[in-house]
């Protein structure tokens, strides 16, 4: 049973961010409202414990200390900036950086970034911070700040429900990634939400594609508005997918209809006996006999050229294996 632990900021008289009418306190609330529904509806396997679901103040102190003493396996802590300027973004502690805690703010942060794009809600970006939450805690935590609450624009979005909803909809999703959550078979999560707001998958590193006619380019992931055009043969990267289209960045889209995977061939260093049988039955496995040249005089090295999506499979066992490669595209 995995546990999840959502702190929701401040609370009680202790009002956190305050403008034009809004309190971070409640916003806060709002949003973890909306992580609890989306989890409790679709995923199952994890238990939640909050610091508040109420408006009543708990010191930082008690906040870690009750995420600690529980066991948390995660730790999200939802607050809402101010200041005077624009933007999302999210922190992991500054100091000690832990893998998990990285995977996970990650996990996070790939999913908030679609709302964002889908809003025109600024991009912060990944930082660093000594909060004492993330330094106190046990687990791998992160900490937002979804907005503005003192800038017209953010406070906009921070009126708008679906937008507070689509934010607690992607930390649900990032959460239940990171932990690997099992999908309740009654209500699975698809592909799309209620808004047919598609939802792309991220690759583990980006691939290269090649435009196979002239092929339209569109805002988001539900190709409704067009960007502009890729002229036949255009060659770029992608760096995550939905059923449809390639996700060029976060802000371009392309269907994947005209479109092919662009061939790489990736080179192993030298190779010791133990590392080229491992290799090998990773290729075994994975079904890449006939992409795979070993190289037995001089210079045992391994040559694997393909075509397809494997390519990424490849990367990431190599990279697990921390192996040196080099990786080039096949040019005709
Ligand atoms: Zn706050």
């Amino acid at each position: 049973m995995k546990k999840i632990y959502l702190d929701a900021g401040h609370g009680g008289a202790d009002l956190g961010a305050v403008a034009s009418g809004l309190y971070e306190k409640n916003l806060v609330l709002a949003v973890q409202q909306y992580i609890i529904s989306f989890l409790s509806t679709h995923y199952e396997g994890f238990s939640l414990c909050t610091t508040r679901t109420a408006d009543v103040f708990l010191s930082l102190n008690e906040r870690v200390n009750k995420a600690n003493a529980w066991g948390a396996d995660v730790y999200l802590s939802i607050h809402i900036n101010s200041g005077g300027e624009t933007g999302y973004e999210d922190f992991i502690y500054s100091k000690n950086i832990n893998n998990q805690t990285i995977v996970l703010r990650n996990d996070i942060h790939d999913h908030v970034k679609f709302v964002l794009t889908k809003y025109n809600h600024f991009n912060r970006g990944r930082k660093l911070a000594n909060h004492s939450v993330l330094r106190r805690s046990y687990m791998p935590s992160v900490l937002t700040e979804i907005g503005f609450i003192d800038t017209e624009h953010d406070a906009k979005l921070l009126k708008n429900p679906q937008f507070l909803k689509d934010m607690g909809v992607a930390y649900a999703k990032g959460i239940a990634q990171f932990l690997n959550l099992e999908s309740k078979s009654t209500n699975p999560v698809g592909d799309s939400d209620e808004e047919g707001f598609q939802k792309p998958t991220f690759l583990y590193k980006p691939l290269w594609i090649k435009t196979t006619e002239d092929t339209e380019t569109y805002k988001d992931a539900n190709m409704s508005e067009r960007t502009g055009y890729l002229k036949k043969n255009t060659l770029f990267q992608v760096y995550g997918e939905t059923r449809a289209a390639w996700v060029m960045d976060g802000q371009h889209f392309i269907e994947k209809k005209d479109t092919i995977i662009e061939g790489e061939t990736i080179t192993t260093a030298e190779l010791t006996k133990e590392n080229m049988e491992t290799l090998k039955g990773f290729v075994t496995k994975e079904k890449l006999e006939t992409a795979v040249t070993f190289s037995k005089e001089g210079v045992a090295a391994a040559i694997i050229t393909l075509r397809d999506k494997k390519i990424l499979n490849v990367k990431a066992f190599l990279d697990r294996e921390k192996w040196w490669y080099k990786a080039e595209r096949i040019k005709k």
